[in-house]
C-alpha cells in the first residue's frame, strides 16, 4: 500500500471519528420522535464527509475502514408521529408510543452496536442510538464507503445466538436489500420481505416474534419508488394468480387513499408511502405482541422510504 494511500485511510478514520462523535452527540439525548429533526442534520453531515461513519463502522465490524467506489447520497428513517396512526384509525396513544416512548437505557455510543450483541444483546441499547446506527449506515451506503464485512469473523460472533438490533419489513423488490441499504452485517437485522411490503400473519408472526424472542427495539417499514406490486395495485388490472391477487388487495386501500390526489408514477409514489404508512398501521391492528411492545417501550415502529436512484431512505411524516 503506498503512503498516499495510507495517509487517506487514517485522514478517513479522523474526519469519520469527528463527524460520528457530532452525529453522536446530537442522537445522545434523543427520543425517538427526535430522531427524524436530527436526522436532517446528520444527512447534512454524511453528505459533506462521506467517510464520516467509517470509524465506527469499523469498530463493529472489527474491520479496517475501507472504501469502495460507489453512488448514491443519504438519509433516513424516522419516528412515526401520532397524526398518522389517527389518519389510518389506530388509537393515537400507540403511535405515539410507538414513535416517541421513554427510551430504555442508554449504553454505549451509536457506534458499539456489535459490542453490545456480542456481549449479549442489545436489550440495553436506546432505540434512538439503533436508529442513528442505520442511519449511519445509510450513510455510509448512499456515499459508497459501505463496510468492508469480515464474514468469518462475524459468522463467529453470532454463531450461537441472535439478537438483531432491529427489525425490517421490506418488499421482496431484488434492489431493496436492507443489510446492504443499512450497511448492516450478519445477526444485524431480522428482515421480513414481502411484495408490496406488506404484513400477512406469517409476516406479522415472524415480526413477533423477533420482537418477543430476540428483543428488538426498532421495526423499521421501508417501502420503496417505482414498486412492481403497488404499481399492479395502481392499474387495476385483475391478476392472473389469487395469490397475486391478494398482494394487489393488500395495496388496493392505499391506491384509493391517493387515486383522488395523483395518476401515473406520482400516484404509485404516494400510494407506496400510504402503503408503508397502512402496513404500520396493521402490525399494530393485527398483532396484539406488536401493540404490547410498543405501548410498553420496547418497540418503537419507524417508517420509511428507499429511492431506488440515491440509495436514501428517507424518513416519511
Ligand atoms: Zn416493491
Amino acid at each position: 500500500m503506498s503512503k498516499a494511500v495510507i495517509f487517506s485511510a487514517a485522514q478517513s478514520v479522523l474526519m469519520l471519528a469527528a463527524l460520528g462523535f457530532v452525529v453522536k452527540q446530537q442522537f445522545a439525548s434523543a427520543k425517538p420522535a427526535e430522531v427524524a429533526a436530527a436526522v436532517q442534520t446528520a444527512e447534512e453531515h454524511a453528505s459533506s464527509g462521506a467517510h464520516e461513519a467509517e470509524a465506527s463502522r469499523s469498530d463493529r465490524h472489527g474491520s479496517p475502514p475501507k472504501r469502495e467506489d460507489g453512488e448514491h447520497g443519504v438519509a433516513a428513517p424516522k419516528a412515526a408521529p401520532a397524526k398518522e396512526a389517527a389518519e389510518h384509525g389506530e388509537p393515537a396513544s400507540q403511535a405515539a408510543s410507538g414513535g416517541g416512548h421513554a427510551a430504555p437505557t442508554k449504553s454505549g455510543g451509536a457506534s458499539q452496536g456489535h459490542e453490545a450483541h456480542a456481549g449479549g444483546g442489545s436489550a440495553s441499547v436506546d432505540p434512538t442510538e439503533i436508529a442513528n446506527e442505520l442511519l449511519a449506515g445509510n450513510a455510509r451506503f448512499v456515499s459508497g464507503a459501505s463496510s468492508m464485512h469480515q464474514w468469518g469473523r462475524e459468522r463467529q460472533r453470532v454463531q450461537a445466538t441472535q439478537h438483531p438490533k432491529a427489525m425490517v419489513l421490506s418488499c421482496s423488490d431484488s434492489r431493496v436489500p436492507p443489510e446492504h441499504i443499512f450497511d448492516q452485517g450478519l445477526g444485524d437485522l431480522f428482515v421480513v420481505r414481502t411484495a408490496g411490503n406488506i404484513a400477512d400473519a406469517i409476516a406479522v408472526g415472524s415480526l413477533e416474534y423477533a420482537a418477543e424472542h430476540l428483543h428488538s427495539k426498532v421495526l423499521i417499514v421501508l417501502g420503496h419508488e417505482r414498486c412492481g406490486a403497488v404499481t399492479a395495485a395502481a392499474s387495476g388490472q385483475k391478476m392472473p394468480t389469487k395469490n397475486l391477487d391478494a398482494i394487489v388487495k393488500k395495496i388496493a386501500p392505499a391506491v384509493a387513499a391517493s387515486s383522488g390526489w395523483s395518476k401515473g408514477p406520482a400516484l404509485v409514489h404516494m400510494a407506496a408511502e400510504n402503503n408503508v404508512a397502512r402496513t404500520a398501521d396493521d402490525l399494530l391492528k393485527q398483532s396484539p405482541v406488536l401493540r404490547k411492545a410498543v405501548a410498553e417501550g420496547h418497540l418503537t415502529i419507524l417508517r420509511a422510504m428507499y429511492d431506488l436512484d440515491s440509495g436514501k431512505v428517507t424518513p416519511l411524516p
